[in-house]
């Protein structure tokens, strides 16, 4: 029989192909070696130290938006994407945040909606990281309810002028273009602006105590003029934007489980190590329940990460089955995070262990891209025919 593994108790890792596992480990060796090491102070010090270089190195190993095909994506499937997700998002949430602003949100928008030039402008850039992306849905006053939201977009001859504001929004302010939607006569659009146009601009929320190894900023839109070719030339409604939705939460439901797996390795390691009573920590009932419940809850999640990702991968993946594991594996994998940290006792809320960090980071992944509730809604919805949003 194959050796039992701590951190794969059920053996998931037979579920994957050769092709699969390369992905996932060298996303690996590169967290291991070119982020692990410095991501604490990142997050303590609330920027990361040279956002452009590692989008860069990240674009070099080919992670940024590479479930696309074409304009130098990498083409890969789904669930080698939400392996990449997984290792990422062990490293920390807002490494993983970075990546799927840039591939699912700012880039699928783009490849999905775009025109031809807007996807030979930006795409083949994007997919190296020398230029960075945003994607600008939420605003001050409007979250859950995007339906209603504020920012406009009106015709000025040929051209458009968008006025208002985002709140929020992933990468701002280090961005070089942002995918933007806007209420127009014609219904919800959406608009590729680059970052330089007068009237843009896209200052930094600080104040974070949750995903700090992220740039989290505005975007304040004072009469940016755009020519007509800024547009996406078809979609109209909310369609656009939540299809792009979609594509970043299908990654979440695996990123999660990264933090969640980083959370529980810590717990194991430092319950074997750490001794009271004359005995390791790990040896008491009350700590193996822990661990053993942890690892019930990680190890079903990842097996749903996987199922859903065969899903995509064979085209048959609904939005409400997204909605499924993006509320269960944040839920889960916070859950997680929080017993891990009791297992560290004090240590727990030293940023000298990962735990305390993956957790304030998953409150924002609680959040973002929908909240628990709305998801909880989504699937409310499915299952009974009856919309409770409102
Ligand atoms: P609200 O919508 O005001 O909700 C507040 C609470 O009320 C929540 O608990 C919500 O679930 C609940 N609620 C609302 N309506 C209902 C209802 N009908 N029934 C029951 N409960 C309800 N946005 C972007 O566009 N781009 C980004 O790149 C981006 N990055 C982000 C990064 C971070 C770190 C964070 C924290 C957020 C980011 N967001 C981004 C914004 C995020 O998507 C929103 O915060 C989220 O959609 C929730 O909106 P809100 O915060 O306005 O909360």
């Amino acid at each position: 029989l194959p050796p039992f593994e701590p951190l794969d108790p059920a053996g998931i890792d037979d579920l994957l192909s050769a092709d699969e596992k390369a992905v996932r480990d060298s996303v690996r060796q590169l967290c291991n070696e070119r982020i692990d090491p410095y991501v604490a102070d990142w997050f303590e010090r609330g920027a990361i130290e040279d956002v452009r270089g590692l989008a860069k190195e990240l674009g070099a190993l080919g992670v940024l938006g590479m479930h696309l095909e074409g304009y130098g994506c990498a083409g890969m499937s789904a669930t080698e994407y939400g392996l990449a997700c997984l290792e990422l998002e062990a490293t920390d949430s807002g490494i993983r945040s970075l990546v799927s602003v840039q591939g699912s949100l700012a880039m699928f928008a783009i490849w999905r909606w775009g025109s031809e030039q807007q996807k030979q402008e930006w795409l083949p850039r994007m997919a190296v990281g020398t230029a960075i992306g945003c994607f600008g849905l939420t605003e001050p006053d409007v979250g859950s309810d995007p339906g209603n939201m504020r920012t406009r977009a009106r015709r000025d001859g040929s051209d458009w002028i968008l006025d208002g504001r985002k709140m929020w929004i992933t990468n701002s302010s280090v961005a070089d273009v942002a995918v933007v939607w806007a209420q127009t006569d014609e219904g919800v659009r959406g608009f590729v602006v680059p970052t330089d146009t007068p009237g843009f601009s896209a200052p930094e929320i600080k104040h974070k105590l949750s995903l700090r190894a992220s740039v989290t900023g505005e975007i304040v839109l004072d009469g940016v003029r755009l020519p007509d070719s800024a547009a996406f030339p078809e979609v109209r409604g909310l369609k656009g934007p939540l299809s792009c939705l979609n594509e970043a939460r299908y990654g979440i439901v695996w990123g999660a489980m990264g933090a969640a797996r980083s959370s529980l390795a810590a717990a194991l390691s430092y319950a074997n190590e750490r001794t009271q009573f004359g005995k390791p920590i790990s040896g008491f009932q009350l700590t193996q329940q822990k661990l053993v419940d942890m690892n019930l809850e990680y190890t079903k999640g990842v097996l749903l990460a996987l199922h859903l990702g065969r899903r995509k991968d064979a085209g048959t993946l609904r939005p409400e089955q997204v909605s499924l594991g993006k509320l269960n594996n944040v839920r889960e994998a916070l859950e997680i995070c929080r017993t891990a940290r009791t297992i560290l006792g004090a240590n727990g809320i030293s940023l000298e262990y990962p735990v305390i960090r993956h957790m304030n980071n998953l409150e924002s992944v609680l959040t973002y891209e929908g909240t628990v509730e709305m998801h909880t809604l989504v699937v409310g919805q499915a299952m009974t025919g009856q919309a409770a949003f409102r």
